[in-house]
C-alpha cells in the first residue's frame, strides 16, 4: 500500500521575471496562501539566482520555499559564471533543481553530470529535484520506459532518502508545448519509477515525491494531482503569476 506522501507543488521560473513584477507576484502568492490558512502541500519557487535575495525578504513567514534551478557540482573554485550548492543554501534555498532537460539539451549534461549535482545537493544538506523524461521520438519508439529507467540509474546518487530527493517525471515533448500524457500515461511511468526507487532505495521510496511535469495548469491539475504515485507538481509557464499558479496549489489544500 502506497505510503501518504506530503505533496510538493514547486515552480521552476526558469530565465524570466525582475524585480518589481516578482515582488508583486510573489506577494500575492503569498497573501493567498496566508487567507486560505493551512495548505496540504509543501510549495516551492525556483526563480533565477537574482531574484532569490529580495524575494527571500517577502517568503519570510510564508510558507513558501526558495530553490536554485541548477547548481555545479563543486563547493566553490574558478567556475566563471556557474553556482555551487552551498551558495544556493547560503541564499536561503531548500531545494535544487538538477537535471532539467533544458539544461541536459542546453548544456548537453550528462545522466553522470547530474548524479554529480545532486550530490553536491545533498552536501549542502538542501533536497535534489532530480528531473528525468523521454523524448516525442523516444516515446514514439517506445522507449519511454527504457530511457527512464538510464536516467534514474545513472542520475541518482548513492544515499537517496525521502527527506533528501524528490524525482520529477518530465516528459520532454510535454514541457511548454501544452501538451501532457494521458493520465494512465502518467500512472504507468510513475508506478514504473516507484518500483526502480524500491529496488534500489529500498524503505526510503515510499517515502520520496515524484512530481509530474509538463503543461501543468489549472484546467489539468486536479486530475494529474489525483493520478497514483503523483505526489505534486513542477510546473513552468504556469508558476509565473499567482493567477496561474494559485489554483494548482489550490489543488492540494
Ligand atoms: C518545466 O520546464 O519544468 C515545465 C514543466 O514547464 P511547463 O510547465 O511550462 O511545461
Amino acid at each position: 500500500m502506497a505510503a501518504k506522501v506530503r505533496p510538493l507543488i514547486a515552480g521552476n521560473w526558469k530565465m524570466n521575471g525582475l524585480k518589481s513584477s516578482a515582488l508583486r507576484e510573489v506577494k500575492k502568492l503569498a497573501g493567498r496562501m496566508h487567507k486560505a490558512g493551512r495548505t496540504g502541500c509543501d510549495v516551492l519557487l525556483c526563480p533565477p539566482v537574482p531574484l532569490l535575495a529580495p524575494l527571500r525578504v517577502v517568503v519570510k513567514g510564508s510558507r513558501i520555499a526558495l530553490g536554485g534551478q541548477d547548481c555545479h557540482a563543486a563547493a566553490n573554485g574558478a567556475h566563471t559564471g556557474d553556482i555551487s550548492a552551498e551558495m544556493l543554501a547560503d541564499a536561503g534555498c531548500g531545494y535544487v533543481i538538477v537535471g532539467h532537460s533544458e539544461r541536459r539539451a542546453d548544456h548537453g549534461e550528462s545522466s553522470r553530470d547530474v548524479r554529480a549535482k545532486a550530490k553536491a545537493v545533498h552536501r549542502a544538506g538542501l533536497r535534489a529535484i532530480i528531473c528525468v523524461g523521454e523524448t516525442g521520438a523516444e516515446r514514439k519508439r517506445g522507449q519511454t520506459l527504457g530511457v527512464i529507467g538510464k536516467q534514474l540509474t545513472d542520475s541518482l546518487p548513492k544515499g537517496c532518502t525521502a527527506e533528501n530527493t524528490v524525482v520529477a517525471y518530465e516528459p520532454v515533448w510535454a514541457i511548454g508545448t501544452g501538451l501532457t500524457p494521458t493520465v494512465d500515461d502518467v500512472a504507468q511511468v510513475h508506478a514504473f519509477i516507484r518500483a526502480r526507487l524500491q529496488r534500489r532505495f529500498r524503505e526510503h521510496a515510499q517515502g520520496m515525491r515524484l512530481l509530474y511535469g509538463g503543461s501543468v495548469k489549472a484546467s489539468n491539475a486536479v486530475e494529474l494531482m489525483a493520478v497514483a504515485n503523483v505526489n505534486g507538481a513542477l510546473v513552468g509557464g504556469a508558476s509565473l503569476t499567482a493567477g496561474d499558479f494559485w489554483p494548482i496549489v489550490k489543488t492540494c489544500i
